[in-house]
């Protein structure tokens, strides 16, 4: 009896271990109104709980992702946002002390991405986000941007040679999004915020092509812009163990963590 203890143990350690697919978050933000409602430690605890292995973080203003940086220095990779309150997302394109913000925090710490910022369109032209592709480039950073899918193709216009993360993959219908990724091979293609990858648990059809032509491509991520959505992460790492597990398990693994491994070169 003594013998076999051992190996239970090993029995028990990988079953939860197949259980709980580890998840790469890709869309997380600890802004200023969260942080003043829930510590730093506190959010590491849940993230821990939730089998995040790694996160994606971005904040408005940059003090929430220092703050979870320190607390949770193993899961937190940061992203520098342009933003210094809630509400500059549709302005900050056309405030030039945006770059005096983001090119004072490159100078003090470091960081894998630029974002996740909006822009749509022709906004791409304006000098404040012509300065944040130059910044990219200079310190080689990831561009996270919520855009439309011309938006992605004038940042690959600017710089060809730029790695961008499409936040929750334009919210295109997985045709669209497979023509955009098909146009530019340094796209990735966040799933957060959305659910229709999922139809009752399972992958949808169209989805699953999406995801079968590009196995390098997609992540996932729960998208807390708020507060209340830090309820969520448990949930959201829940719901995409749910819908990956009906997926092959390379390709499982690969969305869950691995493709934004890759892409940040962490792996
Ligand atoms: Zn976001």
């Amino acid at each position: 009896m003594r013998i076999l203890l051992p190996v239970i143990a090993a029995l028990i350690a990988t079953h939860v271990h197949a259980q709980e697919l580890p998840v790469f978050d890709a869309h997380i933000h600890y802004s200023h109104d969260a942080v003043e409602l829930v510590p730093p430690e506190e959010i590491a605890k849940l993230l821990r709980a939730a089998g995040v292995k790694k996160a994606l973080v971005s904040s408005s203003d940059d003090n929430g992702t220092q703050r979870l940086l320190e607390a949770a220095p193993d899961i937190v990779v940061p992203a520098l946002r342009p933003y210094r309150r809630r509400g500059e997302i549709s302005t900050w394109m056309n405030d030039p002390t945006v770059i005096d913000y983001v090119e004072g925090l490159l100078a003090k710490h470091e960081y894998v991405a630029l974002g996740e910022f909006h822009i749509y369109g022709e906004q791409v032209k304006t000098p404040v986000m012509q300065r944040m592709i130059a910044l990219a480039k200079e310190y080689d950073l990831l561009l996270h941007a919520h855009s439309d899918a011309e938006a992605i193709d004038l940042i690959f216009e600017s710089f060809p040679e730029a790695r961008v993360l499409w936040a929750h993959s334009g919210f295109d219908r997985p045709d669209e999004v497979r023509d955009v990724l098909r146009r530019h091979k340094n796209l990735w293609s966040d799933l957060a915020f959305r659910s229709d990858q999922s139809s009752n648990g399972i992958v949808p059809p169209e989805w699953r092509a999406a995801f079968e032509e590009f196995p390098d491509r997609f992540m996932v991520g729960t998208d807390t812009f708020a507060p209340e959505r830090w309820y969520y992460v448990g949930e959201h790492a829940a719901f995409s163990r749910k819908w990956l597990s009906t997926l092959p398990e390379e390709l499982a693994e690969n969305i869950a963590y691995r493709n934004a491994e890759k892409m940040l070169g962490l792996d």
